[in-house]
């Protein structure tokens, strides 16, 4: 699933390319009704707003469409030929040079502004908006014994941080996932929202999850977990001291560690 860092470099990639112009949307697959956005000539597009792992594209009169990838959703951006496009195609926006095509989307809906706020309500404080901690997440952590590695994925605590982040920010602290959250230290929790805060901007920056330091990076197009770009997601040693990497599910995702760099303590 994309992480957050994925979703804000979309809303500036999307927003550089068509903010300001007229832009055709159109749902060739039908499953997008966006009848209310059809214009003679395209409709404004006046900004793309990312929050944690959601899109929203607002046009003139505060038309908004509201976008969540979920699993399998993803982008592709026309600067050239704009090739026919899918049956899967969701949704496409037409700009003067560039046209962006969405397919395999968990929501792309017109919303009202009051659905917008309902939407943005249950989503919490989102770190690449906000690199500080807000007292509400750190109080949020001194009150729950959930484990930290469950915290981490509910997107009404904190929004942005995928199961690559989640593992990612837990190996670097050398915290195991199952440390309940409310065992940490509120240096511990500000240090966790900072560190959260500073790899998701670098996956904006860079355009994907690097979470080591002085990594070479040679291909895109290679696994991460082949080239030394993260710690522990998806490896079966430990980057760090060489160490079997530990599997275990939490929140029906898979959480990975290392129990040598990592124990649980207590
Ligand atoms: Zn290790």
């Amino acid at each position: 699933m994309p992480e957050g860092h994925t979703i804000h470099r979309a809303a500036l990639d999307h927003a550089r390319a068509l903010v300001g112009q007229r832009v055709t949307v159109s749902s060739p697959q039908g499953r997008f009704d966006c009848t209310a956005l059809a214009r003679k000539g395209g409709v404004l597009l006046e900004h793309v707003e990312a929050h944690g792992k959601h899109l929203f594209y607002v046009f003139e009169r505060g038309l908004t469409v509201h976008v969540h990838l979920g699993l399998f959703g993803r982008f592709t951006v026309h600067a050239d030929a704009l090739p026919a496009p899918s049956s899967s195609t969701r949704m496409r926006l037409k700009g003067k040079a560039v046209a962006i095509d969405l397919v395999g989307p968990t929501a792309c809906e017109l919303v009202t502004p009051e659905k917008k706020a309902a939407l943005l309500g249950r989503i919490g404080p989102d770190p690449l908006q906000q690199p500080k901690a807000p007292k509400a997440f750190l109080d949020h952590l001194a009150a729950q014994k959930t484990p930290i590695g469950a915290v981490l994925l509910d997107q009404s605590v904190i929004s942005g941080v995928g199961n690559v982040y989640r593992a990612e920010v837990l190996h670097l602290l050398k915290l195991h996932p199952m440390t309940p959250a409310s065992s940490l230290t509120r240096k511990t929790g500000t240090e966790l929202w900072r560190l959260v805060a500073q790899l998701l901007q670098r996956g904006v920056t860079e355009k994907r999850i690097v979470t080591t330091q002085g990594t070479k990076i040679r291909a895109r197009t290679e696994p991460v977990s082949r080239e030394g770009a993260v710690h522990v997601y998806g490896r079966n040693a430990c980057l760090t001291c060489g160490a079997p990497v530990e599997r275990l599910v939490l929140n029906a995702r898979t959480a990975y560690l290392c129990g040598v760099c990592q124990p649980l303590l207590g």
